[in-house]
């Protein structure tokens, strides 16, 4: 990453980002702009380096930040409406430990209402077109900062995963998306979708900035339970040759025939290097896009359950007494896809339904964890597709939500069993727009797989 150096001041790197930022306006990146705070605490690195004073890893590079992350620093609303006028008093630890470091947020970056999407087109704000093509998608839930990077306004950006919202729009846009290892990097202070499988990442251009940034931003957190102590920073073995793993199941006419070309080349090259391509089979993997969609609105239904018109953002009003402001505010506050999700939610969970929905998904959830255990003893890694098509175009599939949650089919099984993911790019389509591939490996292995992913460019 570029670090402020002596000809480069860290003033300069963010105006630069500001301007670019202006500059692709009409693709709908940016939910709020931090000029002056930006350029405020640019000006505070140059003091310190022109003082000779120890600045951070990230001094003076600009990054754009994921409109669900908490932060005094404009409204944090998830790109929501029932989320307008929320100010958090509270600022994510992700957030604390990259500025600490020195990095300088610019901007708010669009998202699906809540992380409900494949798209963006679920944002209060509307959708963030695709670097590569303004007429298509640009991936989601992280749309805006998938594409803050492809277009390279920013170093780098942050993203929440919960069932491929990091990892499909860096595939959508050519750039390179982690997912880590559930309970690598804290959620703490992140606005919650599915607990259970939320995890934080980043977007970058390359494999050594992802490296930095998960050095800097992993580790435990007394915030948040479920942070594994940090592992990431430990000396990992280095292989000379990897097992990569293919799953043999995926391997079939529903993906495009561009990306199982892309997965085909990538094995050459890897075969190339002396690694060795392994089949797999992974039966149950087909039943994770069933069993997300039920534990995901049900852990959803729950989370939302706090945003009533009285403590955060929007209140509607005109309501004669408590539990029509609730409705009113929630009816006009959240998205369509928001209030789907609630509603199967409570589906799921409701007493005559539980065993037959809930419970058989939480099994499903069992069978997925243990068939990636079980292929990890055969393989190093797995390498599949990381959606079945390129980005496709505005509008396609935003009014048949099957359509769309179809698109998640690869992504979804590794948020289950909570091991990490990496996008990388894989070259473009005929017509130019970018393909990506995924590398996955088992739990806390983020690492060498950030080191592994060289061996594909
Ligand atoms: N597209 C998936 C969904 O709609 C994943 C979203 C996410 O990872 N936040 O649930």
């Amino acid at each position: 990453m570029k670090i402020a150096s002596k000809s480069l001041t860290a003033e300069k790197l963010v105006r630069d980002a500001l301007e670019k930022a202006k500059h692709y306006a009409d693709y709908n990146i940016f939910t709020f702009l931090d000029e002056e705070g930006a350029i405020a605490r640019a000006k505070e690195i140059d003091t310190k380096i022109k003082k000779g004073e120890k600045v951070g890893r990230l001094a003076g590079v600009p990054y754009a930040l994921k409109d669900n992350f908490l932060s005094p620093r404009g409204e944090t609303t998830a790109s929501a409406h029932i989320l307008q006028g929320f100010t958090s008093p509270i600022t994510a630890t992700a957030v604390t430990k990259l500025e600490a470091e020195g990095a300088i947020m610019i901007g708010r970056t669009n998202m699906d209402a809540f992380a409900h999407g494949s798209s963006t087109e679920n944002s209060y704000f509307g959708p963030t077109l695709n670097s590569h093509d303004k007429e298509r998608v640009s991936g989601g839930s992280s749309g805006g900062s998938a594409v803050s990077v492809a277009l390279d306004i920013v170093e780098f950006a942050t993203g929440t995963d919960t069932g491929g919202s990091i990892r499909q729009p860096a595939s959508f846009n050519g750039i390179y998306g982690l997912k880590p290892t559930y309970g690598c990097i804290s959620r703490y202070g992140v606005v919650a979708m599915a607990s259970s499988t939320d995890c934080i990442g980043f977007f970058t251009k390359n494999p050594d900035d992802m490296d930095l940034l998960m050095s800097i931003a992993s580790g435990q957190d007394p915030k948040d339970m479920t942070t594994l102590p940090d592992y990431y920073n430990e000396e990992s073995e280095q292989k000379a040759h990897y097992r990569i793993g293919i799953i043999k199941d995926f391997d079939n006419e529903s993906v495009n025939s561009e990306i199982r070309t892309a997965l085909e080349t990538k094995c050459d090259l890897l075969k190339s290097k002396g690694h060795e391509i392994v089949e797999l089979k992974m039966p149950s993997l087909k039943y994770a896009l069933a069993a997300y969609y039920i534990i995901v609105p049900a852990e959803i239904a729950s989370n939302l359950s706090r945003y009533d018109g009285v403590r955060y953002g929007f209140r509607s009003k005109n309501s004669e007494d408590l539990d029509a402001l609730y409705n009113n505010t929630r009816s006009e506050g959240f998205m369509p896809e928001n209030k789907r999700r609630i509603m199967i939610g409570n589906f799921v969970l409701s007493s005559g339904f539980y065993d037959a929905y809930f419970l058989k998904a939480a099994k499903a959830r069992s069978l997925i964890i243990k068939e990636y255990e079980n292929a990890f003893k055969k393989c190093d890694f797995i390498l599949t597709p990381v959606a079945p098509n390129p980005a496709f175009k505005l509008g396609e599939k935003i009014n048949d939500p099957v359509a769309m949650y179809l698109e998640d089919v690869m992504s979804v099984p590794l948020n289950l069993a909570g091991v990490p993911g990496l996008t990388i790019p894989a070259g473009e389509t005929k017509s130019g727009l970018p393909l990506g591939l995924q590398l996955i490996g088992p739990r806390r292995s983020d690492k060498a797989l950030i080191k592994f992913s060289k061996e594909l460019i």
